[in-house]
């Protein structure tokens, strides 16, 4: 008889909410682009998932202390994360954008955001980016645990502007949020799965080889199209 060896099992940490990438369907189950990528990769690897959605921020200290064996957040590739993390083969290209209430004429640049309150989710390129530009442009910095705070600053007039990935943006966006962009994107780092750095090894490396399965079959692209219909 044959016998297939037990499949290992990882435990990987996700955001909270960061449609298309992580979110919840009406039944409450999680889906999107990083949920089918690593269930994909699982399958094509031979291993098993274990997805907690922690919230970004929490995802990041699960992983430095070892409560999770990786995280798949929309997390962009940051030199200063690779002090800390090592990072799989770029998955999906991004960046930062600023977004304000549909209707709100009064911020056209940075420039508008003097004296104002904007803001950011905890720990991210947003968030960094936010802080280093405070001095200049004279603003003041909130920062939400999880999405649904965030997005619902601006309509209740806490914030006059807030800041996130330009694909999760765009998203919410399309599906009808009263948000509009303003100004150019910025352009920020590519997302990558993530483990701790020297750890877990054998896991990024499946993650690559997987990736580099589902690129060659056309089954990235497909959960790519699922969830963004044209380009990105
Ligand atoms: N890409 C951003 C970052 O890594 C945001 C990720 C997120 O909010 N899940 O900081």
């Amino acid at each position: 008889v044959n016998v297939k060896a037990e499949e290992k099992t990882y435990t990987i940490g996700t955001d909270l909410t960061f449609a298309p990438f992580e979110y919840q369907n009406s039944s409450g189950t999680y889906i999107g682009i990083d949920v089918d990528l690593i269930n994909a990769i699982a399958k094509d690897q031979g291993f098993k998932v274990d997805l907690k959605p922690l919230g970004f921020d929490s995802a990041v200290q699960a992983v430095q202390s070892n409560q999770v064996d990786g995280m798949v957040a929309g997390m962009s590739i940051t030199d200063e994360r690779k002090k800390s993390f090592d990072f799989s083969d770029p998955y999906f290209d991004s960046g930062i954008s600023m977004a304000v209430k549909k209707g709100n004429t009064s911020i056209k640049s940075y420039d508008d955001l003097k004296g104002k309150t904007v803001a950011a989710k905890v720990g991210t390129e947003s968030a960094a980016f936010l802080e280093k530009n405070q001095k200049k442009y004279g603003y003041t910095i909130k920062n939400f645990d999880d999405a649904t705070g965030l997005y619902k600053s601006l309509e209740n007039g806490e914030t006059v502007a807030i800041f996130d990935d330009y694909p999760v943006l765009g998203y919410a966006i399309t599906n009808g949020q009263a948000l509009e962009l303003v100004g150019e994107k910025e352009t920020g780092s590519a997302y990558g799965f993530a483990v701790k750095k020297g750890q877990n090894q054998e896991l990024l490396e499946k993650f690559n080889a997987g990736l580099k399965n589902l690129k060659a079959s056309g089954e990235y692209d497909k959960i790519i199209d699922k969830y963004i219909s044209s380009g990105q």
